[in-house]
């Protein structure tokens, strides 16, 4: 998964992690450091059985440095007509290998606008303040017109900083911070080892506003299981309420093989909410949400609902009927829309009304023998393609 380059020479070259928010999908992934400083979360299947390791401010400014020697080349080309997908594979392969990755990086990134950047991997804010500040201003002053800077960390990393650090970072660019939240109860985070409490989040999320940065917070529909659902939707709610973020981004459980989680799963110590459970849980998420005024986001293909969207509190009763609508299927169109959400044929309830994306919907559900008894088991594996 990890991607580390040398030249032949041993010297440092260009690196990328594998992993970045959807929200970031146009950005240069700037990698500040390799894998996971926590690496416990038992749904989380991304860095397992890697190490953590910081890279120096020296080595990601080697790497800025080399995107904006291939962005000012590519520039120049585009003037000449030179920006052909095939005259791209060309210059592509007459470079040198270690000079490759950064290329690729360069050309996504001049494609996208050159506007925004995130730095990787799963805790950029575990490099520290000083370093980060070195990065920060070196990009500034190669990419001035840089819109937005943005990487994910953890509610125990944010609460080591001091607020004058955290404002420093904002006023050199970082300008969103993305968090994993994934509940608000206690419960719940202690049973998948989060690492975090829902005080600790909740001072996190607060610090993170106070320093002027935009906060971005992940929930995790699903993450208590039957046991734990609606605790999870009322202390999940509780904890928002207090933070007030300005992303509510939700990304509904997906047990990974491999993971503590689907060992728990095999050995009938994990109940995993039917996708009927979930939409209840996050009924009782958004209607419990009162006095802020987040977005929510549903950009993950794990959801269920990808329109369910909307700015609080203006949008929360639309947000309420869709979630309400689900429910008030009867149980054959719910087991419909449930396999054509997950094989591609729906993004929203509204795809139902459009005969041909519903006649692939039945045509896949008869193929694959769905029915309500067996939708689950079937959904699930079909969701592993979206991990
Ligand atoms: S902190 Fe994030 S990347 Fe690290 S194990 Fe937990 S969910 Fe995975």
């Amino acid at each position: 998964m990890t991607q580390q380059h040398q030249n032949q020479r041993g010297r440092h070259c260009f690196e990328q992690g594998p992993i970045r928010p959807p929200s970031e999908a146009g950005s240069l992934l700037l990698r500040v450091s390799r894998n996971c400083p926590w690496n416990r979360c038992t749904f989380c299947p991304l860095y397992k059985g890697e190490k953590f390791s910081l890279r120096s401010a020296a080595e990601v400014m080697a790497d800025v440095d080399a995107v904006a020697c291939h962005v000012k080349s590519l520039q120049q080309g585009e003037g000449k007509g030179l920006l052909s997908p095939s005259l791209l594979r060309q210059w592509h392969e007459r470079l040198p290998k270690a000079e490759r990755a950064s290329f690729r990086a360069a050309v996504h990134w001049l494609q996208n606008g050159l506007r925004s950047v995130f730095l990787q991997d799963a805790d950029a804010l575990v490099a520290g303040a000083t370093e980060l500040l070195t990065v920060l201003e070196h990009l500034r002053r190669v990419f001035p017109q840089i819109e937005r800077v943005t990487c994910y960390s953890r509610s125990a990393t944010v609460v080591r900083y001091n607020p004058v650090e955290l404002q420093a970072l904002c006023g050199a660019g970082l300008s969103r911070l993305h968090l994993g939240l994934e509940s608000g109860s206690d419960k719940v985070l202690h049973k998948v080892r989060k690492g975090a409490s829902q005080a600790l989040h909740i001072q996190a999320g607060q610090m993170v506003r106070k320093a002027g940065m935009e906060l971005s917070l992940y929930v995790m529909p699903g993450l208590g299981g039957r046991g734990l659902s609606a605790e999870h939707a009322r202390q999940t709610a509780a904890a928002l309420n207090r933070i007030n973020p300005h992303y509510i981004r939700l990304r509904t459980l997906a047990v990974p093989d491999g993971t503590p989680l689907a060992n728990e799963l095999a050995a009938g110590q994990f109940d995993p909410c039917s996708a009927v459970e979930i939409v209840r849980e996050m009924l009782l998420l958004i209607e419990s949400l009162h006095g802020i005024d987040s977005a929510v986001v549903s950009d993950h293909a794990l959801n269920l609902f990808e329109d369910l969207q909307g700015k609080l509190p203006g949008d929360k009763e639309r947000m309420v009927a869709l979630l309400r609508s689900f429910l008030n299927l009867n149980e054959e169109q719910r087991t419909l829309y449930q396999l054509g959400r997950r094989t591609g044929c729906f993004r929203g309830m509204g795809d139902m009304q459009e005969p041909t994306r519903l006649a692939e919907a039945e045509r896949l559900s008869r193929q694959l023998g769905v029915t309500p008894d067996n939708v689950e088991e079937i959904c699930a594996a079909l969701m592993k393609r979206y991990i």
